[in-house]
């Protein structure tokens, strides 16, 4: 099929006269695409024109050949070409969205690496084969917080996230995931008159750090008052949050601890109580969601009760190593020894939910929160712990990166790789990951990719496990620290006439700069010059943060004083 020669095209784009915001954007972003490719801008008009042969159908229009979309799901699509007409047919708004998006990378050698940088080829005559398929995402909700991605909504819909919030396109949002059951009852408004709202710890009811006595009935009856109120008032959303506070103390009172010790696991009160608030608002708000954490201790799937059809259960990665597949590595790591019962593994909940509900939730974890710019070794395991989750009935993930700043790391590889993964948890990784190196970095790819392959071997060779606090004195040892830097080296020359992927390059550095830093190991004995010169090449390549939980300039402190802490007990307030 020709759709353009000589920047020439005699083809248009046929949407329906009904046609949605979404699906009208879709519409104006493949003439824009095409016209970019190939130099002719094509007409967008709707069903109401008569036919004509050569046309470009997007989603629900009146045109003989339209696909059905009935067997589609999780927001997929159909490529159909039929004669001298093409349709890109999706399941909703969204799918038409992601047609649009997946003609222009599957077919037309597009790319979209990043949300500022993406590859689109020019061609002459500009063709598009005999298509005749659908593209179903692995997982029916999908959404990561990596910045790169969440701060960039259009760049969101082309990663194929379900909950890019501000554009034409109707998005699938949680109001909320975690941590909220002081949004319904509160110590500050309930503890002084009703201590008995609260959990008993030790005998006595505890304001602080406490959690809900969830067999309480006035606990109920409040929480389900205040959670009809919120989802009144948010139509927009799917997943409202009845879930513990992040921290540890589930009440023990009498009536809890005879649920939660013949449920087997303290989240017996609470996937009751969870299933109760499901119950309560089903009739008013059948397409709701009511989602709870299985987190710390309320991880471990009950032996009695199941979640009700409309709960969601959100299953966290937490405690896991992420430098091995999560399959199979359960070996403790820190901060979470002394706190969770390593007995009985993550991978064992998983596939225990997996078997209790439909509705299985991830949230899982792809970067370091204790040091952004600490290498995060977990390239090589991310389709792996995917295809884990997909095994194990998951139908929804969220990917947490660091969604506060820009990448000093390879966010924006992971954020590529994981979006990519979500919707194709089979395809090439590898081919991915050179792609988008050579995309992103320009002729640096090759380097670094050498440097991404020297850390994901040592880590697997030499058997490291690492969480999301570990310090990197305990991943990177200082022998390997010479051929790391002269990977860089050599990247930094390879582009170094390429300001764009130079600055890509140095920003990425920074992992480096900063372990060599928080060893003391600058390259001369002039302690303070150096970290003055780190906070600068920080400052000037746009990260905005190098901690989850301290601003940017409570991290250069730290940096000045030579004080990056290299035991976790100072960084870890325990639960
Ligand atoms: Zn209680
Ligand atoms: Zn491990």
């Amino acid at each position: 099929m020709e759709l353009m020669t000589s920047g020439r095209s005699d083809y248009r784009i046929v949407i329906g006269k009904d046609a949605s915001p979404g699906t009208r954007y879709a519409a104006e972003e493949l003439s824009k695409y095409l016209s970019a490719i190939g130099g002719a801008a094509l007409p967008v008009v709707t069903d109401e024109e008569e036919p004509a042969e050569k046309e470009i159908v997007i989603g629900k229009a009146d045109r003989e050949g339209l696909p059905s979309a009935s067997a589609l799901k999780n927001d997929g699509y159909i490529l159909r070409s039929a004669g001298k007409r093409l349709f890109l047919t999706g399941e909703n708004e969204r799918g038409n969205v992601y047609a649009v998006y997946g003609l222009l990378e599957r077919h037309l050698g597009c790319r979209f690496f990043a949300w500022d940088a993406e590859r689109v080829p020019r061609r002459d005559p500009l063709t598009v084969p005999a298509l005749d398929e659908a593209v179903i995402p692995a997982f029916a909700y999908r959404s990561t917080s990596w910045h790169g991605v969440a701060a960039f909504p259009e760049f969101a819909l082309k990663r194929g996230m379900s909950n890019a919030r501000g554009t034409p396109v109707t998005p699938v949002l949680p109001h909320s995931l975690c941590h909220t059951l002081f949004n319904f009852v509160s110590p500050e408004e309930y503890f002084e008159t009703h201590p008995e709202y609260f959990s008993m710890v030790d005998g006595k009811r505890v304001r602080d750090r406490t959690q809900l006595c969830l067999t309480n009935p006035d606990v109920l009856s409040i929480t389900v008052g205040r959670l009809k109120e919120t989802i009144r008032s948010h139509p927009e959303c799917r997943y409202f949050s009845v879930s513990q506070m992040d921290w540890y103390n589930p009440c023990e009172c009498p009536a809890c601890r005879k649920i939660d010790e013949e449920e087997g696991s303290h989240m017996g009160t609470v996937l009751r109580f969870v299933n109760a608030c499901a119950d309560a608002v089903k009739d008013e708000f059948p397409d709701v969601l009511i989602e709870t954490l299985a987190y710390q201790y309320t991880r471990r799937p009950p032996k009695i009760t199941k979640p009700r059809d409309n709960v969601c259960i959100c299953l966290c990665s937490i405690e896991c190593c992420f430098t091995h597949p999560m399959r199979s590595c359960q070996v403790p790591v820190r901060p979470f020894k002394h706190l969770v019962d390593w007995d009985h593994p993550f991978q064992e909940d998983l596939r225990g939910w997996g078997k209790l509900t439909n509705n299985l939730f991830i949230w899982d974890y792809t970067t370091n929160f204790r040091f952004y710019l600490a290498p995060m070794i977990n390239l090589h395991v991310l389709q792996d712990n995917i295809r884990f989750f997909l095994e194990n009935g998951v139908s929804s993930i969220f990917e947490q990166g660091n969604g506060q700043a820009r990448s000093g790391e390879f966010g924006e590889l992971r954020a590529y790789l994981l979006t990519r993964l979500m919707w194709e948890p089979e395809g090439d990784v590898s081919r991915w990951t050179d792609e988008f190196l050579e995309g992103y970095y320009g002729a640096a790819g090759k380097a670094l990719r050498r440097y991404i392959d020297l850390l994901s071997d040592h880590v697997t060779r030499h058997g490291v496990h690492a969480g999301i606090y570990e310090s990197p004195m305990d991943v990177v040892p200082n022998t390997m620290l010479p051929a790391l830097t002269a990977l860089f080296d050599e990247a930094e020359e390879a582009v170094r006439n390429d300001p764009e992927s130079l600055s890509h390059v140095k920003r990425s550095r920074l992992q480096l700069e900063f372990i060599k830093h928080q060893r003391r190991l600058p390259s001369s004995d002039d302690f303070q010059g150096e970290a003055e010169a780190l906070i600068e090449k920080i400052s000037l390549s746009g990260v905005e943060r190098i901690q989850e939980s301290a601003s940017l300039e409570e991290s250069f402190e730290e940096i000045r004083k030579g004080d990056l802490p290299d035991s976790w007990e100072v960084f870890w307030r325990p639960f």
